[in-house]
Order: C-alpha cells, then structure tokens, then sequence
C-alpha cells in the first residue's frame, strides 16, 4: 500500500532510503537544510557535488549520502519566489516530479522532502504545500518502485500548512 505521510523533524536524521535537498544551482552548499545535510553527510558530499558543475532550477541530481543513515541525497533546486508570475508553481512542480522520476528509475522505495523552497527562497509556504501534495498524489497513482514518501515539516508549526489537504 503507497503513503504519503506528514512528519515533523529533521530530514537528516531520516533513515528511509532517499532525502531529498533544496539546493541551489550550484551544487555547492548553503544555510538551511541544505546546509544542515552537507554538515550531517561530511565533507565528501561537498566533493562529489562539485564534480557535478550545477544543476539548473526544476532538475535534480543524485548523489551518495556518505554519513547521513539515508543511502542517496537528491539534490533538487527550487524556484526564488519573484511573486508567483515568473512560472514559479511550475518550476516548483517540476522539483518535486523530477525527484520522484529519478527515484523510480533507480528503485528507491521510500524518499523525504522538505518543503523546498520555502525557507530562504520564501515562496508561499500554503501554496508550496498545495503543489507538493498534487505532484506526489499523481505521482503514487502510477505504477513504480516509490512506495513511501515523506513530506518533513520543519520546524513542526510547517505541519498546519498540510494538515486538511
Ligand atoms: P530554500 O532555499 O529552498 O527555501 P531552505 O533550506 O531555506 O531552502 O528551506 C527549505 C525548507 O527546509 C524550510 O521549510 C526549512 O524550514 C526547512 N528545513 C531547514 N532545515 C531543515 C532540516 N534539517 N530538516 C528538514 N527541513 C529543514
């Protein structure tokens, strides 16, 4: 039976088989929970990213997960929210497909988000919701190797934002 479930936490004490991290187009760290997955991962996380030379806003790329319990980090960037007419809902949209994608061609089972682009990129945290829970609802309706995924709300007030929808 698929799920979707609406945890609390943090993504990188996670031991589900994939996280999932808001990056930034060049692959090379930051604040946030980008900043907080290169510290938990280790210093060889920041190495094979910088061998991957960006990744431009929507897509993601994979990487191994040296220290964090996860076996994979997919490294997704989020749109900055410009006010909502620069095809910000798409691009969002796109993140969370694109990982899912990805996932299920390399048979990951369980993956985790966070609520990408939502801190610092400051898109609308009720609408950012909205698209996440739309793409992975459509995404668990077809057939793949995805059978769990987590959506980490955090800090925990996140949670509101997802409860009824
Ligand atoms: P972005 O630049 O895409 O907005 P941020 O890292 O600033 O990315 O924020 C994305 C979301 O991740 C925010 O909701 C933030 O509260 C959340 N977040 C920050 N640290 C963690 C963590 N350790 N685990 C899970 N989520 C986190």
């Amino acid at each position: 039976m698929k799920s979707v479930e609406i945890i609390t936490g943090d993504i990188t004490r996670l031991p589900c088989q994939a996280i999932v991290n808001a990056a930034n187009n060049r692959l090379l760290g930051g604040g946030g929970v980008d900043g907080a997955i290169h510290r938990a991962a280790g210093p060889q996380l920041l190495e094979e990213c910088r061998t991957l030379g960006g990744c431009p806003t929507g897509e993601c790329r994979v990487t191994k997960a040296y220290r964090l319990p996860c076996q994979l980090v997919f490294h997704t960037v989020g749109p900055v929210w410009h006010g909502g007419g620069a095809g910000e809902a798409e691009l969002l949209a796109a993140c969370y497909r694109n990982c899912l994608e990805e996932a299920a061609r390399r048979s990951v089972t369980s993956i985790a988000f966070p609520g990408i682009s939502t801190g610092v990129y400051g898109f609308p945290k009720d609408l950012a919701a909205r698209i996440a829970m739309r793409e992975i609802r459509a995404f668990l309706q077809r057939p793949s190797s995805v059978e769990k995924v987590l959506v980490v709300c955090y800090p925990a007030e996140n949670e509101r934002y997802y409860r009824g929808l």
